[in-house]
Formats: C-alpha cells, structure tokens, sequence
C-alpha cells in the first residue's frame, strides 16, 4: 500500500498495530508509541504518543485543561490536513510534565491497523 500522492513524502511506520489518519491512511504512529489510553480530546476518546510522524503542527496556544493551563500546537495530517488533536509544548504544573513534547491524538481522527491481519 502506497501513501496518498502528494507534494510532501511520508514516512513509513514499521510496527504490527499501527494509527493512520482516517482520512487518507498516512501513517502516524505505532501502537508500541502509545503512552496513556486515558486522554479525552475535543471530540472524544484519545491516546497520549511519544513519537508521531507525518504531521504538521500548527500555531502555540494556551488551553485551559481539567489539569491546569497547557501551552499546546494543534496535530493535523501532512497528506489531507485531517485535524487529529494536539502536542504538548509546555505545563503549569510540574506534575504533568511528562505530557511536555507528546502527542494527544483522537481516536475519532484515526484508524486502527493490524498489519499482521493483511498478511495471508
Ligand atoms: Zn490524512
């Protein structure tokens, strides 16, 4: 399977179980990638990843969270400009750093592929 044509080339993730964007099935993270399963985004459910790729983040901003004032830049797809959710620049407190410089990406935007399953 071959990434949407485009101007900009995307990255290939190696992994068994893999997020795309769905939209357009751009690659943006392995599972083994996930750290939290309990983030709520804009628009539902989301999962907290150390590392995606395949993105193009967007101006800073200053959010308001259930745990205290976040500097956040929106996540949307380098292929289809799908918006998929935010990362993490900076956090008023000290005990949710470990947030700083992760992605919160929503599940609503992705999907789901378990590439053991295509192999016959
Ligand atoms: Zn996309």
């Amino acid at each position: 399977m071959t990434a949407t044509q485009g101007s900009a080339s995307t990255e290939v993730l190696e992994g068994d179980i893999l997020h795309t964007c769905a939209s357009c099935g751009t690659h943006l993270a392995s599972a083994e990638d996930v750290v939290s399963k309990g983030f709520q985004g804009k628009h539902g459910r989301a999962y907290l990843f150390s590392n995606v790729v395949n993105i193009t983040l967007g101006e800073p901003a200053e959010r308001e969270l259930m745990t205290g004032t976040h500097t956040i830049v929106e996540v949307r797809c380098v292929s289809c400009k799908q918006y998929h959710g935010w990362k993490y620049i900076s956090a008023s407190h000290p005990n949710q750093s470990y947030k700083v410089d992760k992605f919160l990406l929503e599940l609503k935007s992705m999907k789901k592929v378990d590439q053991r399953k295509s192999e016959a």
